[in-house]
């Protein structure tokens, strides 16, 4: 048995991994939902054939997603997550005594029972207290939210399917609604480097910067991602990443992560010339 998983990253480059065991398989009312077991990188989990989550690099991922906006206002309570159905970015988020309360709203149930079965690493803490589970469209809940979150963290697949109507303006605008006068907005924003994924990433950031006074970039490495060079959109009512960091402040809690530090979380926003340029035509 010689058995391979492999992804479309452009319409003409391919990533591979190699299989040990096709763990599950099951089309929800939403889309196909995979649990392989890879040789490198441990478990994956991958829906409509994209890799959302593996063991191996998971932690770049939610690290970036999660401490790139709790070190810019230390004083977040109130958080909204929508997408994350593998639970990691709610476990980072758990991580921090000052939150209060997460709502977290996962448009197909069946993703989290399956993380929970088969990705315990990502969805042990969805069982936290502080943690309301919805099973809904995100783009119907945030309609009906008013000034009522400190942070939204956007952790959807790409802008097709289910997640499309995550990427418009109208999501983005009920998102500024959501939240209160000293909001930030976290979003996965796709690659830069392959044109489609470029191109979606742009529209993004525009329909973004239609509404937030404050629309920065950042970036990480993660492997698995197409190109490997990915993208996170913070906007924000009030803090600006850089000048408001209190870095002592997010060292004094003394997190240990594996990938994110307070002197990468300045570095993440120097973003390379060909980034810069596709931001400023978007
Ligand atoms: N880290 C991943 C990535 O960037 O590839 C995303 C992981 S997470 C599994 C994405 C989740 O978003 C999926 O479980 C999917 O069901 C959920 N999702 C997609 N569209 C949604 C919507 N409109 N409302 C709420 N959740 C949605």
């Amino acid at each position: 048995m010689n058995l391979w998983f492999t992804e479309d990253h452009s319409p003409y480059a391919r990533f591979s991994f190699r299989v040990e065991e096709h763990l599950y398989t099951a089309t929800s009312e939403f889309q196909k939902i995979d649990v392989f077991q890879t040789t490198e990188f441990g478990r994956i989990l991958t829906l409509d054939g994209y890799v959302m989550v593996t063991e191996k690099d998971e932690f770049i991922y939610h690290d970036m997603i999660v401490h790139v906006p709790m070190a810019t206002n230390p004083s977040i309570q109130k958080v909204l997550v929508i997408g994350a159905g593998d639970g990691g970015t709610v476990r980072e988020l758990t991580r921090y005594p000052s939150i209060k309360k997460i709502d977290m709203v996962e448009i197909d149930e069946q993703v989290v029972k399956v993380c929970q079965e088969f990705l315990p690493q990502t969805a042990a803490q969805l069982t936290d207290p502080r943690v309301t589970l919805y099973f809904e469209d995100g783009l119907k809940f945030v309609r009906q939210q008013e000034n009522a979150y400190d942070l939204i963290i956007v952790d959807s697949t790409d802008p097709f399917g289910p997640g499309e109507g995550l990427f418009t303006k109208e999501f983005y605008g009920n998102c500024y609604k959501a939240l209160n006068e000293q909001g930030i907005l976290v979003n996965q924003h796709e690659s830069p480097f392959y044109a489609e994924d470029a191109r979606g990433m742009q529209r993004a950031h525009k329909s973004i910067m239609g509404f937030f006074p404050v629309s920065k970039v950042y970036q990480a490495h993660i492997p698995t991602y197409p190109s490997g060079h990915w993208l996170f959109g913070l906007a924000s009512k009030k803090y600006d990443p850089i000048e408001d960091l209190d870095s002592d402040a997010w060292n004094a809690l003394g997190l240990q992560t594996k990938y994110y530090n307070t002197k990468l979380h300045v570095g993440s926003f120097a973003l390379p010339n060909y980034v810069k340029e596709l931001l400023i035509h978007a």
